[in-house]
């Protein structure tokens, strides 16, 4: 990782190597944070803009309140703050990652007394499944673990603690030589990815898990839908059978750090012909037009950072 000039620690900016805090921080025990995110792409309308930044402010909250945290500062401070890092920063684009834990002063399982503490940080990272997996597609594998369930989690909260499921998931996949884990829930519906939702294309027709699946609702999910839908494509919203990822045509995942990337196989089974098909490269186009501000239509989906 590349080190930028500040991070944002409970209201200041302090360097990057000062950004330290102390190991009885709860969160760093019982992974009690929440966490985004986000990115920011040097756009051709607007400038650096951060792509849906009130959404990901919002989804914080929400991810936070779930898990019995008040986060200190409002929502408008938050994305002063951030808009300021990347600024000062000297970004034009990056990826963003705001943090919200349970900080040090108690241990033990009653968290309440805890303080909750923030963090904004920022730096270079390019495509998560590479920009050949980009153009190309990935090969994915459908993981042995299941996605959490909402009997003993909050799936749709984008908590810390959570993430040592996709972490599994991830290592098998990694290990038996897949670029991305395919995640079922307890009842072998499909999930999604181990950081990305997932679509699934048949007959034309784009197929998603329902948010009310043990899903995480994601932003790049809910613009890729739109997007689908404003290019004419039919989308529905329904549980997936993990057949249906070798009988799909095409398969695509979405997600803040991955983008919109194709899937080529599931299992050592080719997804179509193997490679990205109509649907998916017409969604990622759009996609990616809209990202980077080349979309009148999206222009509202961008947060300017202002120029120094
Ligand atoms: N599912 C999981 C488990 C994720 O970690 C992510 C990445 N935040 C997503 C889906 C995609 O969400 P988003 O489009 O908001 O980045």
């Amino acid at each position: 990782m590349e080190a930028a000039d500040l991070i944002w620690l409970n209201g200041e900016f302090v360097a990057w190597e000062d950004a330290k805090i102390h190991v009885l921080t709860h969160g760093l025990h019982y992974g009690t944070g929440v966490f985004e995110g986000v990115r920011c792409y040097d756009t051709e309308s607007h400038g650096p803009a951060i792509f849906r930044h009130q959404d990901h402010i919002d989804r914080l909250f929400k991810s936070a309140s779930l898990y019995y945290m008040d986060i200190p500062y409002d929502r408008e401070t938050l994305r002063q703050a951030t808009l300021e890092l990347v600024g000062r920063n000297g970004f034009k684009d990056c990826y963003i990652r705001p943090l919200v834990y349970r900080g040090y002063g108690t241990m033990g399982l009653f968290p309440l007394d805890a303080p909750v503490e923030v963090t904004l940080a920022c730096w270079k990272w390019g495509a998560y499944l590479g920009e050949e997996g980009k153009r190309h597609g990935v090969r994915a594998k459908v993981s042995s673990w299941r996605r959490i369930s909402s009997d003993s989690l909050i799936p749709q909260s984008k908590a810390s603690g959570q993430y040592l499921n996709s972490i599994l998931a991830k290592i098998e996949t990694h290990k038996a030589g897949y670029e991305e884990a395919i995640v079922l829930d307890d009842k072998g519906h499909v999930c999604e990815g181990s950081g990305e939702n997932i679509f699934v294309v048949r007959d034309g027709v784009i197929y998603t898990p329902p948010p009310t699946a043990s899903i995480l609702d994601g932003i790049n999910r809910k613009s890729a839908i739109q997007i689908a839908q404003d290019l004419g494509l039919r989308v529905v919203e329904r549980d997936i059978a993990r057949a249906e990822l070798y009988l799909a045509d095409e398969i695509y995942l979405t997600g803040t750090a991955a983008e919109l990337v194709p899937v080529r196989e599931v299992d050592d089974h080719a997804v179509g012909t193997g490679s990205p098909g109509e649907v998916t490269k017409a969604v990622q186009k759009a996609f990616e037009d809209a990202l980077h501000g080349r979309s009148p239509r999206y222009a509202e989906w961008l947060d300017a950072i202002p120029s120094h």
